[in-house]
């Protein structure tokens, strides 16, 4: 990209997508990057410090004729839905105390300096003037994650949906659906099942021939066949279609596992209380709504001093609450990689789109919901693991563990014993 080409202001671009008459200037600053910016978008001088300060951050006094900054006074933050924010900073004037909207919202509310003649802009731009405030209005707004969603544009991250309820999405049937994707000849051999995540979860269960186990949400079976195959006694459960497959594998080549289908949180009425020796979920807890009641009933039929071993994907550093993103898009090399973390605490159902017909549907919560829910339950935790990719898994699998499962978890494994 060369210097003389015209590029477009980006704010001028995105307040033109919430208000049709916004005027497009072309940018003059910031050319070469994801966000060129024209004149009028740009930065102004604080009068009190003389710090160069985004447009967003800093504020025109019209009686005193100075700009305040918000690193020289103490701004309030102001609610209020305007072109594609849902905030500005009220910002006091260093001179005369009085409050004054950032230069953005100025400009929408046409008390920009530009606007009411107080500066003249020393560069060629067309001044918005906001006559059709009361459209703007009713403009459809923006997504409080905009910031979030416009760095997520730049790469070919997966996209999320927050669902208030379940409702929409049963997770039953999204299950069932997606029981075709998953169920396939190289679920088994899937990297991270193989490398990171199942290594970690039988270390960690530490097996024994003729222990009574438990697999809850067992899915196609993988976990229960290696259990049996070291001649525990494994019961799975699964409330979806996956477990026809299990069933299937297990009619072929018998290896005395029973399977119930029912749902994690009726374990109770299929159980006696404390019947097994150990209980594990591998990969299903962040897929299951009613995680309390399903611990519950986990520790229920787990005899005492039995342990529980979980592994989830990791509630801080995968989707969905973390996305992962490459710039440019299309690029293979991790380098280019990076992960965008979104909001941690919002426990809202998540539809997450993977390019497949049917979205995946995950229960996101903090890692401390599963903490105190085993707390709660008499569980008491004995380990918690954060595979980290080892350097002979870099070495072997360089394209999906370098920059990768080498530098943040995926996954998050917790064993507990029930007092
Ligand atoms: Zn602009
Ligand atoms: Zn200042
Ligand atoms: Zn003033």
């Amino acid at each position: 990209m060369t210097s003389s080409e015209y590029v477009a202001c980006f704010y001028c671009s995105e307040y033109a997508k919430v208000a049709t008459d916004y005027p497009q200037n072309f940018a003059s600053q910031d050319k070469d990057t994801f966000t060129p910016r024209c004149f009028l978008h740009w930065k102004f001088e604080c009068h009190k410090c003389g710090k160069e300060t985004h447009f967003n951050g800093i504020a025109w006094c019209s009686d005193c004729e100075v700009f305040t900054c918000l690193r020289c006074a103490e701004e309030k933050m102001v609610r209020k839905e305007f072109l594609i924010y849902d905030y500005y900073y009220n910002i006091p004037c260093h001179k005369c105390n009085s409050p004054n909207p950032a230069l953005d919202f100025a400009e929408y509310y046409g008390k920009h300096p530009f606007q009411i003649g107080d500066l003249i802009p020393k560069e060629d731009i067309v001044i918005w003037m906001p006559i059709y405030k009361e459209d703007l209005e009713s403009q459809e707004f923006p997504h409080k994650s905009w910031g979030s969603e416009r760095i997520l544009d730049i790469g070919n991250a997966h996209r999320h949906t927050r669902l208030d309820s379940s409702d929409e999405y049963n997770p039953e049937s999204v299950w069932d659906k997606m029981a075709e994707n998953w169920i396939s000849p190289e679920t088994e051999g899937e990297y991270h099942h193989t490398t990171i995540i199942l290594p970690e979860v039988y270390r960690l269960l530490e097996a024994q021939k003729d222990e009574k186990i438990l697999d809850v949400a067992c899915g196609e079976g993988t976990v229960a066949r290696y259990l049996a195959k070291i001649g525990v006694k494994v019961t799975g459960i699964d409330i979806s279609k996956m477990i026809e497959r299990a069933i299937g594998r297990e009619n072929e080549d018998k290896l005395g596992i029973s399977y119930v289908k029912m749902a994690a949180e009726d374990l109770s009425k299929e159980f006696e209380k404390e019947s097994f020796d150990k209980v594990v979920c591998n990969m299903a807890l962040m897929d299951i709504e009613d995680y309390k009641t399903t611990i519950k009933k986990i520790s229920y039929v787990l005899k005492k001093d039995g342990t529980f071993v979980f592994s989830i994907t990791h509630p801080a550093f995968a989707w969905p609450t973390t996305t992962s993103m490459r710039v440019p898009p299309d690029s293979q090399r991790n380098e280019d990689k990076r992960k965008i973390a979104l909001n941690y605490f919002d426990e809202r159902p998540t539809l997450i789109q993977f390019g497949w017909d049917t979205p995946s549907l995950a229960f996101t919560r903090p890692v401390s919901k599963y903490v105190n829910e085993l707390v709660k339950n008499n569980l008491e935790i004995l380990e918690m693991s954060e595979p980290e990719a080892s350097k002979e898994i870099v070495e072997k699998y360089p394209r999906q563990a370098y920059l990768d499962n080498d530098t943040l978890p995926d996954f998050l494994m917790i064993k507990a014993k029930k007092k």
